[in-house]
């Protein structure tokens, strides 16, 4: 009789050592995680491109293609809210792994959660449209 009781005890005390080490680990999966998205941020994306319906410069302009940084506008750029992300910020935006983001640029329309993503060519931007992006700080500029 004593030995079926401690048999049950035994028992009892197990599923809970197994329940507070699957606690834990859900702990821990969980800050992990929280960790890494702490700077992520949903941003609503347009894309534009150096041409004169973006950007109002024309080819011959001496300004055309150049960030308000004064930077060449290449793959990578995109234009901020300053506001909201400092110039000179790297990002990292989701669905692009290999690329990290430089905040290089400004736009009338851009303002408060806004991105506008550069690509070489007008045909992309379009294509690339308005979608709703996770935005990651690497680097606050
Ligand atoms: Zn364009």
């Amino acid at each position: 009789m004593s030995n079926s009781k401690n048999g049950m005890v035994g028992l009892l005390y197990a599923r809970k050592v197994v329940s507070a080490f699957f606690v834990g680990i859900l702990l821990l999966l969980s800050s992990i995680f929280f960790f890494n998205n702490v700077n992520a941020e949903v941003f609503k994306a347009t894309a534009y491109c150096s041409c004169n319906k973006c950007c109002d410069k024309d080819p011959s302009d001496k300004w055309y293609g150049i960030t308000a940084t004064g930077k060449r506008a290449r793959w990578g750029t995109v234009a901020v809210d300053k506001k909201v992300i400092k110039l000179g910020s790297k990002l990292r935006i989701k669905g692009f792994p290999n690329t990290i983001f430089r905040a290089e640029d400004v736009g009338g329309a851009i303002k408060g959660n806004r991105i506008d993503v550069w690509f070489p060519s007008h045909r992309e931007a379009l294509k690339f449209g308005v979608k709703r992006i996770v935005v990651q700080r690497v680097i606050n500029g």
